[in-house]
């Protein structure tokens, strides 16, 4: 079986997330094929088993993939209707996890915990340090790039990896919100984790 991979290409790191998706099925041994979307027809045109939201500008994201009424391409929209009809596998990375905490679509939250865009400060805020990551039950190279943080207090779903004691990455069911960039490392364990979702869901 060949699982489905929607990886939308708005802005951000989509190839960092298309190298490290083929590392992840070199490893687990599940064959993959990408799909590049960017419009709501690639979207209507090529459902997925799973989906990576990557990180960039949350507010170019906004605008770029937002309603086609608004001179966006519709992605989102039929994306987010898509994951609260299926419950689709999805990986949220930086403002991805800001999309998927925050669609502002006028629904709930994909992910329930509130998010605060930039919060640790300027691009010159931006480090790396090691995470504790309880899903791996190890650590994890944490790159963190303007990054979003978590409303602590907010979190209503599983804690999945922690800095210090800041919860910085969480799932609810299939869906997992990160505030760092696990594409920017060597490390393919998250996007392992979205294949073998991806491949129980389609079984
Ligand atoms: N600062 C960005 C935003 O607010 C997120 C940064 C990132 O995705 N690396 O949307």
């Amino acid at each position: 079986m060949v699982v489905r991979i929607g990886l939308c290409m708005l802005q951000g790191a989509r190839h960092a997330h298309i190298r490290s998706l083929q590392a992840a099925s070199e490893q687990s041994g599940i064959e993959i094929s990408i799909h590049e979307l960017r419009t709501e027809s690639q979207f209507l045109n090529q459902k997925c088993d799973a989906y990576i939201l990557p990180g960039g500008e949350s507010t170019t994201l906004r605008k770029t993939g937002g309603s086609l009424k608004s001179g966006g391409s519709g992605l989102l929209p039929v994306f987010f209707a898509h994951l609260r009809e299926s419950n689709s596998p999805v990986l949220g990375t930086c403002a991805g996890a800001i999309l998927l905490c925050d669609p502002r679509d006028g629904d709930d939250r994909l992910i329930p915990a509130s998010i605060d865009r930039n919060a640790y400060g300027r691009q010159t805020d931006s480090f790396q340090d090691i995470l504790e990551v309880s899903l791996f039950d190890s650590q994890f190279p944490g790159v963190f790039i303007r990054a979003p943080r978590f409303d602590q207090s907010s979190i209503s779903c599983e804690s999945i990896a922690k800095h210090d004691e800041e919860v910085v990455g969480i799932m609810h069911g299939s869906r997992m919100a990160l505030t760092f960039h696990p594409e920017l490392t060597g490390d393919s364990r998250f996007h392992i984790w979205l294949l073998e979702q991806a491949s129980h869901s389609s079984e």
